[in-house]
């Protein structure tokens, strides 16, 4: 079969899917949260609440801090009975509300989940204006669960002059390691579409495509029949390139409309959001339930019993690690999301937060860096670069703080997918330099806008 894809660049890194096709666990309900109050891009979140303040399980703890921004609810009943600081796992101090429940609180926390009934039916739901399905994932606090937390209302509220046409479900999951999409599509496909279906009457558009790479076979032929019950649905599979999860790549892998430089995606007519993300807005509107549990891919060649681990948002990452088996001996590093993109971290006495998709042990074995050589110009990073840029170059320019020439060769539209370093016969820190040109080049760019206006 002839699979779409996107046709820059790209890799295909060894899979590692030690989780596949794990049942979901879903970890006892805590008598203790600590919810963050920044877990989603853009403004914090704003909590006029105090301490000694009772909270319900699922009652906003703080609410959206403007309108790129998200609430925050808890998952527990209880008294609130800190509100201040905690690290989080780079070991920043951020703002944090503390819920502690008792017996009583947790015996009904048990019996209300047990008891839980819809708020709506599909049809109902689907009678709504859109408008009301946006303020409901608003409300709800929910926002891109595939680690980039964009608030999904303002994916549902495009800018003056854009339309969509087209919903995307990113359910790639073309990350090594990471299962939790993989797992969920499984377990929940019904209500997925039925997400898709009002992510599609929200957006006020005809046809959702869910892109799933080839490497699922089992979640493209169970999603792929149950879509035939719902108009305008399809499941697209693709073929296995990383990094076809990224917005711009799936897109073009999709439609084969390609994004602008500087522009939001929807310029294309796509509206992208991630498969969690769709059966979150499912919850959400039938269920009345707002963003306040996740699956994680708890992960690790030496991990004695990794999984796929359903977890209430602010939830002990330690305990979470402890169910898995614990830290192995052999460690060498542990980060939050993929090995491509995801982030080494330096504490896991910190709570989980919504864009927490996977813990990834890595043994010091895969987690050694090589000694970097001198470039040998062979651009092994530029044919890989699904951009279409000049890795080496941009990051000589940023090494030797070139700042125009980095800007001009198009720093800001590296995606940071790592395919370049990972490529390199020289083992250079390419995304490094990359990393840092973008972060100093953005800053240069913010300060132009605002003499200018
Ligand atoms: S990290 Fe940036 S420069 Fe490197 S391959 Fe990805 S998009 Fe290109
Ligand atoms: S892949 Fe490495 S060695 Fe080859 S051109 Fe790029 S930076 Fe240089």
């Amino acid at each position: 079969m002839n699979l779409h894809t996107f046709k820059k660049g790209g890799i295909h890194p060894p899979e590692f899917k030690i989780t596949a096709r794990r049942e979901i666990k879903e970890v006892a309900l805590p008598r203790e949260v600590v919810i963050t109050l920044a877990q989603h891009i853009g403004a914090p979140a704003v909590c006029a609440m105090a301490k000694g303040d009772r909270v319900c399980r699922g009652q906003e703890v703080a609410q959206a801090g403007g309108f790129v921004s998200a609430p925050v609810h808890s998952p527990i009943t209880g008294t609130i009975t800190a509100i201040g600081q905690s690290r989080n796992a780079y070991g920043q101090l951020v703002a944090t509300v503390t819920i502690a429940a008792d017996d009583a609180d947790h015996d009904a926390d048990l019996k209300a989940i047990a008891g839980a009934t819809p708020v709506r039916t599909p049809e109902q739901a689907m009678a709504m204006e859109p408008k009301e399905i946006t303020y409901i994932v608003a409300q709800a606090g929910i926002v891109g669960l595939g680690g980039a937390t964009f608030p999904t209302k303002v994916k549902l509220s495009p800018p003056p002059g854009s339309k969509a046409d087209i919903v995307i479900i990113n359910a790639v999951e073309c990350e090594p390691f990471l299962t939790n999409d993989h797992a969920l599509m499984l377990a929940h496909p019904d209500e997925i579409l039925e997400g898709v279906k009002l992510l599609m009457h929200a957006a006020g558009v005809e046809r959702a495509v869910i892109g799933i790479e080839a490497n699922k076979p089992d979640a493209i032929a169970l999603l792929g029949e149950k879509a035939k019950n719902f108009s305008g649905i399809e499941v697209m599979p693709l073929k296995v390139k990383y990094p076809q999860g990224g917005e711009k790549q799936l897109i073009k892998a999709v439609t084969g409309r390609e994004v602008p430089s500087g522009a939001l995606p929807i310029a294309t007519g796509a509206i992208v959001q991630n498969v969690a993300t769709a059966y979150a807005v499912y919850e959400a509107v039938i269920w009345g339930k707002p963003l306040m549990e996740r699956i994680i891919t708890v992960t690790g060649p030496s991990l004695s019993n990794p999984g796929n681990y359903l977890v209430p948002i602010g939830y002990p990452l330690a305990k979470l690690v402890e169910l898995a088996g614990g830290v192995p001996a052999d460690t060498g590093k542990i980060l939050l999301g993929g090995p491509m993109m995801g982030r080494a971290i330096t504490n896991i006495d910190t709570p989980t937060i919504k864009g927490i998709s996977g813990v990834l042990m890595l043994p010091q074995s895969m987690s050694e860096r090589a000694q970097a050589e001198p470039c040998i110009r062979c651009a092994a990073c530029v044919g890989v670069c699904p951009m279409g840029l000049q890795p080496y170059l941009i990051s000589t320019h940023s090494r030797l703080g070139n700042w125009d020439d980095a800007e001009k060769l198009g720093v800001m539209n590296c995606i940071e997918c790592g395919c370049c370093s990972y490529t390199c016969p020289s083992s250079r820190p390419i995304l490094d330099y990359i990393r840092l040109g973008k972060m100093t080049v953005g800053g240069i760019i913010r300060a132009r806008q605002q003499k200018q206006s």
